[in-house]
């Protein structure tokens, strides 16, 4: 199967409401290139090294997603044309992103990420610690970033169960929030949850944006 194909089909089987972000990491511009072409316009990367240099290289209208753990010190490099952050677990994080997108007079969307999955992992918020931010005067002070949404990464594992359960957790840490603190903001909307192996999953606990790579670019 080409990656056109491969793309043609995912597009073909999920709601036209929910957004596919191509997850190009680690492949070569060419296999972009052929995605591009079969018009797919959405790319996610999760290292900023290699998402600065196809940025620089590819068309220029792409939206570029950073889907990994973002230091707060390469921050600067993607910047200027970031389209959505999909990671952000901290206040520290946030400042620098809002501190940066003042730089280049743009506003910065993104996600706050959330550990829902039952494994360890250093990154994600939990619900309380969201709230603490969303209530903090620092946060209340940033204009140049726009928090459109959650996102999450269930666990891997055969068992479905579960993996329903951790989407469902997100799905609801969404309501609790879109309720609490952007029932006035139509912008909070998106929920980034389902990767390759489990976006029909998500799809149906109301994802409304998978990161597919392999599906799509084959196994790295
Ligand atoms: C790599 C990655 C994906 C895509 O994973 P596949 O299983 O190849 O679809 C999605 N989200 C994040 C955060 C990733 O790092």
């Amino acid at each position: 199967m080409s990656i056109a194909s491969n793309l043609n089909l995912i597009k073909s089987t999920i709601p036209p409401t929910v957004t596919l972000v191509a997850v190009s990491k680690t492949k070569p511009n060419s296999d972009i290139l052929e995605a591009y072409n079969a018009g797919e316009r959405i790319f996610g990367e999760n290292k900023v090294q290699e998402l600065v240099e196809k940025e620089e290289t590819l068309p220029k209208d792409i939206n570029w997603h950073m889907i990994g753990h973002l230091q707060s010190n390469k921050v600067k490099y993607i910047a200027p044309f970031i389209a959505l952050i999909h990671a952000v677990d901290n206040i520290k994080l946030l400042k620098e992103i809002n501190k940066q997108a003042l730089k280049h007079n743009r506003i910065i969307n993104c996600l706050l990420q959330f550990h829902i999955a039952n494994e360890d992992s250093k990154f994600g918020l939990t619900y309380s610690e969201a709230i603490d931010l969303l209530k903090s005067d620092t946060y209340k002070e940033l204009k140049n970033i726009k928090i459109s949404g959650v996102m999450g990464m269930a666990t891997f594992t055969s068992d479905e169960s579960q993996i329903v359960s951790e989407f469902k957790s997100l799905k609801n840490i969404f309501d609790s929030l879109n309720s609490d603190f952007f029932s006035q903001d139509e912008s909070f909307k998106e929920i980034s949850m389902g990767m390759s192996g489990d976006y029909q999953i998500a799809i149906k606990e109301g994802s409304t944006m998978i990161r597919v790579g392999s599906n799509i670019f084959g196994n790295r």
